[in-house]
């Protein structure tokens, strides 16, 4: 009788899938909009200038050394890191709880045991759609799923109208889960009108916001902008509740493969901060003991140095420029090979990607016809285009919409 005979073998992850099918493709033109990670112009992965800078100096400080990190890991990168998502002026170190994570998903993942904790019958509100991983991480952590409609598929837009009632009817107090901006896989974003009547809903109801940032300064090029909806969010609700919010660093400072990035509990009641804290501590060392150390160096030098911060704002803009530059490039070639239906939403969408429209037919014929890559969803990363592949994946795209 072996422990483990009774498995049953699951579906691989759809994402990585994708690229280990793109990766074995021999085709020379095969092109990977699959999983979201930044390419150059060449197609190639990007080590941006100011994380070079930055490696150079920690190679350089003969001080660095390969030591444990405290369980809550870089408390000058946890700081710094709260500081660029509420602005130096909402800050408030005695108001914020920040720990170190294994970058996003592990941000998430905390504050799901950290919510699981506190009430196991609390109920989650994703989006729908959003990031597939999302339901995966509350799932593995118990909590009771909900969904909140979000995008409307016949006209491509926000479905607003659907959000404010859900926020509604939602039992008090439950976790709407927010993309901070450049919301995955839409990329589709509220407007400013738009996330002030979500927010507003959200207090009137008492609500709990746990925005998720996997893209500020990667959406626009301005840390400060992609940060709007988690400023207002704290305007409106960090009087009532605490904010909950996960930052990775994964796409702003192209260091996915380090896995650094931060949870920050913002404007816990002065009694349940030191709480919070030992709660944290203790789930953080009995799942992985404390967080890497050698990124959230890199990172760290980043974000407190002037020089090297005024290289990342270049690097951000180089980044989010290019992505754009493909957006457009791709919705006028479809434009003058007439393609039946309208591409202006490939330029509207902010962010990694652009939620197509493609069925899960086109999206299935684009990859064994012409060896083009995206989720079946027909979200397609738009940082695998470039100037040598964007027409050939509009001639791609042409032919299967036809
Ligand atoms: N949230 C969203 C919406 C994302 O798109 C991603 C990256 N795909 C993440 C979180 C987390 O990524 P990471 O764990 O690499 O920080």
């Amino acid at each position: 009788d072996s422990l483990f005979e009774k498995f049953e073998a699951l579906p691989p992850d759809a994402l990585f899938a994708i690229k280990a099918r793109c990766d074995a493709d021999a085709r020379p033109q095969k092109v990977d909009l699959g999983i979201g990670a930044y390419r150059d112009n060449n197609g190639k992965p990007w080590v941006l200038p100011s994380v070079k800078m930055s490696e150079l100096q920690y190679s350089q400080d003969p001080s660095h050394n390969h030591e444990y990190q405290p369980i809550a890991g870089n408390a000058v990168l946890g700081e710094d890191a709260a500081k660029i998502l509420l602005g130096v002026d909402l800050y408030e170190k005695d108001k914020t709880v920040s720990t170190q994570t294994l970058s996003g998903t592990g941000a998430l993942h905390v504050a799901a045991q950290l919510i699981y904790k506190g009430d196991p019958t609390r109920e989650v509100y994703l989006s729908n759609p959003t990031w597939a991983n999302h339901r995966n991480i509350f799932e593995s952590s118990h909590l009771q799923l909900k969904t909140y409609p979000y995008w409307k598929e016949d006209t491509k837009t926000l479905d607003i109208d659907g959000w404010l009632k859900t926020i509604e009817a939602a039992k008090k107090g439950s976790v709407f889960v927010l993309h901070a901006c450049a919301h995955n896989p839409t990329g589709m974003d509220p407007t400013p009108e738009e996330w002030e009547q979500v927010l507003d809903a959200m207090a009137k109801y008492h609500h709990i916001a746990l925005f998720d940032s996997a893209y500020q300064g990667f959406a626009s090029g301005d840390l400060d902008r992609d940060a709007k909806a988690i400023r207002l969010g704290h305007a409106k609700l960090s009087k009532q509740s605490p904010i909950i919010i996960c930052q990775s660093f994964s796409k702003n400072l192209g260091l996915y493969g380090e896995r650094i990035g931060c949870l920050h509990i913002v404007n816990p009641t002065s009694a349940s901060k030191a709480n919070i804290i030992s709660q944290l501590s203790t789930l953080t060392r009995s799942e992985y003991s404390n967080p890497p150390a050698y990124g959230a160096d890199i990172a760290s030098r980043i974000l407190s140095q002037h020089e090297l911060r005024d290289q990342w704002y270049i690097d951000m803009k180089t980044m989010s420029s290019r992505i754009y530059k493909m957006r457009v490039e791709l919705r006028n070639h479809l434009v003058a090979l007439k393609t039946p239906g309208n591409w202006d939403h490939i330029e509207k969408q902010c962010g990694m990607f652009s939620f197509t429209g493609l069925t899960p037919e086109m999206v299935e014929r684009l990859e064994t016809k012409h060896a083009v890559y995206m989720a079946k969803n027909g979200r397609a990363s738009v940082a695998g285009l470039n100037t040598s592949n964007v027409e050939y994946v509009a001639k791609s795209i042409d032919e299967v919409v036809h």
